[in-house]
Order: C-alpha cells, then sequence, then structure tokens
C-alpha cells in the first residue's frame, strides 16, 4: 500500500481548539468542536486499521477535496487499485440506530441524515468528474462505521455499509483480487492530487476574536492550562504536572498565534504580550532568533 496524501487534521479544529484555551467558546460551538474532533478520530482509526491490513498494490489518497463545477465535495478517503476506485466515506457514530431509509434514529430519538445520502452524491460526483477526465475506473462507494460499538438495526444487505467486524474482511478481499497496478492508475492518483484543493471554504465561520479579547499566557503543552510556575529551563503545570521546556513552550505559543492571526508579524514585543509577560522580551528575542529567520525593516524585527 503507498499512502500518497496523509490526512491532516482539519484547520478548523486545530483554530477551534486553540481558540477554546484563550477564550470561552459558545455551547454550539463546543459542540461543533466535539463533533470535529470525533470524526477526525475515526478517520485516523480508519488509517490505521487501512495500515495494518492493506497489503495488496494500492494508492491511498485521504482528504480530496474536489470540484465539479461550482459544486465542491469532500471524499474521506481513495484507495486505487488495479482496477477498481474504493471510495470511502468514514462515520465515528457510537451506540444504537435503526435505519428508516431517509434518516437513521438514534436511541433518544434523535433523526441523523442517512449517510448514504452524502455517500450517493460523491460518488456521483466523482464518476461525473472520472468521465470529464476520460477516465474509465469502476468505483466502489462504502459508508465505514469505525466505532467499535456501533450498532445498526433494520440495515439491509444491499447498504454499502461496512460495520467494524467486517473491516478486515472487506481489506482481505481487496487484498485478494488487486493485481499490479498499471500506468493509468498511477496518473489518475497523480490528477487527483493534482486537482485536491487545499480547503474547502469553511463550512461555518469561526467565532469571532480579536487579539485584545483572547487571554494571553504560557499554556501547558499537555492539559493546556496556564497555571505554569516558570524557571530559568522549564514551565512547570501546577494542574497536570508535566514538565516542559522553555523553548517549547514558546515555540508552541508561536504556532497558536500563527494559526489564529496568519496575517500579523511575529515579533519579539507582541510574542511577550501574547506569552502573558510571563517571560522576559529579552529571552524571548533570543529564543526567536535561534529558532527563525529575522527580517528587519528599520527599527523593528520580525521572524520568518
Ligand atoms: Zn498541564
Amino acid at each position: 500500500m503507498d499512502l500518497l496524501k496523509a490526512r491532516e487534521k482539519p484547520e478548523m479544529l486545530t483554530a477551534l481548539e486553540l481558540l477554546d484555551k484563550r477564550m470561552t467558546l459558545s455551547y454550539s460551538e463546543k459542540q461543533y468542536m466535539a463533533t470535529l474532533s470525533k470524526g477526525f478520530d475515526g478517520e485516523v482509526l480508519f488509517d490505521s486499521f487501512m495500515e495494518k491490513h492493506v497489503f495488496a498494490n494500492a494508492i491511498v489518497i485521504n482528504d480530496v477535496s474536489l470540484v465539479l463545477g461550482s459544486t465542491s465535495f469532500q471524499i474521506d478517503s481513495i484507495m486505487l487499485t488495479s482496477d477498481t476506485l474504493y471510495l470511502y466515506e468514514v462515520k465515528n457514530y457510537q451506540g444504537n440506530f435503526t435505519n428508516r431509509n431517509t434518516h437513521f434514529l438514534t436511541t433518544a430519538s434523535q433523526e441523523i441524515e442517512n449517510p448514504l445520502n452524502q455517500l450517493n452524491r460523491t460518488t456521483m460526483l466523482l464518476s461525473k468528474l472520472l468521465r470529464k477526465w476520460h477516465v474509465t475506473l469502476p468505483i466502489k462507494s462504502f459508508v465505514v462505521f469505525i466505532h467499535p460499538t456501533f450498532i445498526l438495526y433494520e440495515a439491509k444487505i444491499t447498504d454499502p455499509f461496512i460495520f467494524p467486524s467486517q473491516l478486515k474482511h472487506h481489506f482481505d478481499t481487496v487484498n485478494h483480487q488487486s493485481g499490479a497496478l498499471t500506468d493509468k492508475v498511477y496518473s489518475l492518483a497523480q490528477k487527483l492530487i493534482k486537482e485536491t484543493k487545499k480547503e474547502l471554504p469553511y463550512q461555518r465561520q469561526l467565532p469571532c476574536y480579536s487579539f485584545e479579547i483572547l487571554k494571553k499566557g504560557l499554556l501547558c503543552s499537555l492539559c493546556g492550562s496556564m497555571n505554569l510556575t516558570i524557571t530559568t529551563k522549564k514551565g512547570e503545570c501546577r494542574a497536570c504536572g508535566q514538565s516542559t521546556p522553555i523553548k517549547e513552550l514558546l515555540l508552541s505559543q508561536v504556532k497558536a498565534f500563527r494559526s489564529l492571526f496568519p496575517e500579523v508579524h511575529i515579533t519579539s514585543n507582541m510574542m511577550y504580550e501574547w506569552c502573558g509577560k510571563r517571560l522576559t522580551k529579552r529571552r524571548i528575542a533570543v529564543l526567536l532568533n535561534e529558532a527563525f529567520e529575522k527580517t528587519s525593516y528599520g527599527k523593528s524585527t520580525h521572524y520568518l
């Protein structure tokens, strides 16, 4: 198995997690963050399963965001073998659900959309795109339920669902069927990667934030607490006991700042404020000098 595009944590999730430590998110923002986080965990679990069980000649491309005309769509995972394109939509649902065809019903009688609708839509769009590229490769698409406790009552045998206990068998079948990869498959893989957009526009906006309203300080690398005792070399967390070298603490705050304020230059003054004045400006400047390249414009220095 050849992993051509590894999965990355969604930028939206990273930004929400960073904001969560420095401001109070609303209930719905917290819920949205939890949903994204759970979805991402499921995808990572699927990836590890695939790595362990796919031995066939196959190319795997994760997080494929494509555009057909004015319609954009996203696919969790694509696996190309000698004769088939496998499309996987991964769901990390937990617990008992009942299949009511148009929707799933949870035990608390909550309706959620049947993921089959989304699967049919992406499959249709992808097959149109392949036709446009003059590629003929059959697509087999599946919804993979990855959480070990997931149960779906009234599922039909014809539904393209893969349940946790069936995943190994599914990959065994793929291993058995796939032959040597042809140039056609390699060039399709390259095309898919080339056409994949970096990130589709955020479906939801991030909460409103500014430098002024965010809490300033050094955050524990393990639990995110700002309750740290700073010594010359380390920051010791009073909440969880984790000890982190000062340089590492500072650089992770710089990274967080860059994610939240990509347009703003990193300067030692700015980082002094951002870290809640817990380190001296001089110390920050020394550490930034070690870690980054400097650019000077007159009196001000910023870091690239
Ligand atoms: Zn901690």
